[in-house]
């Protein structure tokens, strides 16, 4: 199958799906600028995001992150959704898509306008106090930081505040449960932008009825594909909003046909 066989391929699962749930990863969000983990601009190469994304390294010596960590973070804060982002948002709107679940933290989903969005992994908006829970802003941890107070504490308690994302280590969020229900409810799962190597989120593409793959390079799941696409994300769904487009399954985000 050619690359333009392979969209038309993935427009009539779409079409023919009566619910699809988008997983999406790291790879995503490259196109937006931010690096993934194991890309050859990968985040690997600069840290150890094992040692200083780690949850162990984070309760014994909440420093590390704060000095080496948080302002690989920053970047996140900044950038914007690229056209998958978009596209999957638009594919929402017009009942093409049910929810995304991401484990991507930098929020380019939301800002996109996507409305149903899992995020596994947390999110860095917020941090909460390890010991009352007390939450503050991003800006504001950002500020005691600038100001010199590594790591931060909550005034009252002195708490340590952590990143409101999960760290090597945590568990995730009860919603995982509810994200396993939905894939496996679901007529097709469209993995973007994962090597599928993180557990337990690599356990989603065995639950659904039809697997598609959009990912430069391998996933730990291309055997239980239906469909690979082996594209950049942004390429592969502005060529789909194309093809959907010219069948009439797919609207502007005016809501009307476009
Ligand atoms: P990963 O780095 O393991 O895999 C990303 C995959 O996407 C790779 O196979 C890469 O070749 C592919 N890729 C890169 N750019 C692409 C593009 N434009 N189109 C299609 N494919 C592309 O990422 P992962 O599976 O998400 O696991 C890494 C972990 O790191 C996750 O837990 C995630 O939370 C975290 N992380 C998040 C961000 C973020 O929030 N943007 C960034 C880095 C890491």
């Amino acid at each position: 199958m050619d690359a333009v066989e392979k969209i038309s391929r993935l427009a009539d699962l779409m079409v023919e799906s009566k619910k699809t749930m988008v997983l999406t990863g790291a790879g995503i969000s490259t196109e937006s600028g931010i690096p993934d983990f194991r890309g050859p601009n990968g985040l690997w190469n600069k840290v150890d995001p094992m040692f200083v994304f780690s949850s162990d390294t984070f309760i014994y010596r909440p420093e590390i992150f704060y000095q080496k960590g948080m302002h690989l973070l920053g970047a996140l804060h900044t950038a914007s959704p690229n056209a998958a982002h978009h596209v999957i948002a638009d594919l929402e709107k017009a009942g093409l898509v049910d929810a995304v679940i991401t484990q991507n933290i930098d929020g380019l989903h939301q800002k996109a306008g996507s409305r149903r969005v899992y995020e596994l992994h947390g999110h860095i908006r917020s941090a909460s106090c390890m010991k009352c829970g007390q939450m503050i802003s991003w800006e504001g941890l950002e500020g005691m930081v600038q100001a010199g107070q590594i790591p931060p504490r909550h005034g009252q308690c002195r708490g340590v505040y952590k990143p409101d994302c999960v760290f090597f280590g945590d568990s995730l969020p009860p919603e995982f449960y509810d994200c396993c229900q939905e894939v496996s409810q679901s007529g097709l799962l469209l993995v973007v932008g994962s090597s599928l190597e993180v557990s337990p989120v690599n356990y989603l593409p065995g639950l659904c009825k039809n697997l598609v793959i959009i990912n430069m390079g391998e996933t730990m799941a291309d055997h239980q594909a239906v469909l690979k696409i082996e594209a950049m994300a942004g390429e592969t769904f502005t060529a789909l909003a194309g093809v959907l487009r010219e069948r009439g399954h797919f609207y502007s985000r005016a809501g009307q046909l476009a």
